[in-house]
């Protein structure tokens, strides 16, 4: 089959978010590497696999992650989208929580995309084209109680987004970045701290118990890499209407 859209790359495509712009993209007609850990999961997703590359990679190894995008590369060409979407909520107030926890976020959440963007962004400065979106969270630029690390991480997110998009802009690369609020994914179901989880709980109770639907999120992805190359869309905060926060 021969393609005539670009590929795009997504990491944590295994669930949630990634997920749903992996079936977004799909339906586009667009060739696509689908990375994540589990990546049986990310075979039973409803997906026309004929232009898909799948292929279980941890983004916080490097060397990995690059030989992945290289070996879609040699069969679609470029990345022209890179969603550095992959990231863990380990919920945990200061005070208790097992420093091993803080690093998984800190590994995951920045250095994954750190690691992600610069496989692919060279390339893109080289040939004046491409868009990286990051993944961040309301919690990249306001605080919330029991997300110390996890904040930290994604302030980072956005601190890092901002930094290269200046650095790149003028090679017109688009560095963009989706700050979602609570979404309804896997994302809790590992926390190990009940009691943060209790208070999680509880304020998700105070917008009617549902969270956003990750399918808006996906479509908010595709609406910044639909717009054309000389516009960038480079943040949006989305969240359900109900959430106060
Ligand atoms: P999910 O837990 O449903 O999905 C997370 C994805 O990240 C999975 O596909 C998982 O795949 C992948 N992942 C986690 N760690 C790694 C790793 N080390 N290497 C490769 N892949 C990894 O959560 P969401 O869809 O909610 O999360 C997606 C992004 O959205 C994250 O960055 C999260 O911080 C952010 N976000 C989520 C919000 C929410 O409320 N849901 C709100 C704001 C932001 P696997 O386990 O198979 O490796």
């Amino acid at each position: 089959m021969t393609n005539t859209k670009p590929l795009i790359v997504i990491t944590g495509a295994s669930s949630g978010f990634g997920a749903e712009d992996a079936k977004l993209f799909n339906a586009a007609g667009y060739p696509m590497l689908l990375l994540g850990r589990r990546v049986e999961k990310i075979r039973e997703l409803p997906l026309n696999f004929d232009n898909v590359m799948v292929a279980a990679v941890d983004v916080t190894d490097q060397t990995a992650l690059a030989e992945a995008i290289h070996a879609a590369e040699t069969k679609y060409g470029e990345t022209d989208l890179l969603i550095n979407n992959a990231g863990v909520m380990l919920l945990g107030n200061v005070q208790r929580q097992d420093p091993k926890e803080w690093q998984t976020m800190l590994d995951t959440n920045v250095m994954g995309v750190l690691n992600g963007t610069q496989i692919v962004l060279p390339a893109m400065v080289k040939r004046h084209h491409g868009t990286i979106i990051n993944m961040s969270s309301i919690a990249g630029f306001k605080a919330f109680a029991n997300h110390a690390a996890y904040v930290a991480s994604k302030f980072g997110v956005h601190g890092l987004s901002e930094t290269i998009r200046q650095e790149v802009s003028n090679y017109n690369v688009r560095i963009s970045l989706v700050a979602p609020g609570a979404g309804e994914t896997e994302l809790l179901t590992h926390v190990t701290d009940a009691a943060a989880l209790k208070d999680y709980e509880a304020w998700k109770e105070t917008m009617g118990g549902l969270t956003m639907d990750p399918k808006y999120v996906a479509q908010t992805v595709k609406f910044i890499y639909d717009m054309p190359q000389e516009v960038n869309v480079r943040e949006i905060d989305i969240a359900a209407t109900r959430q106060d926060s």
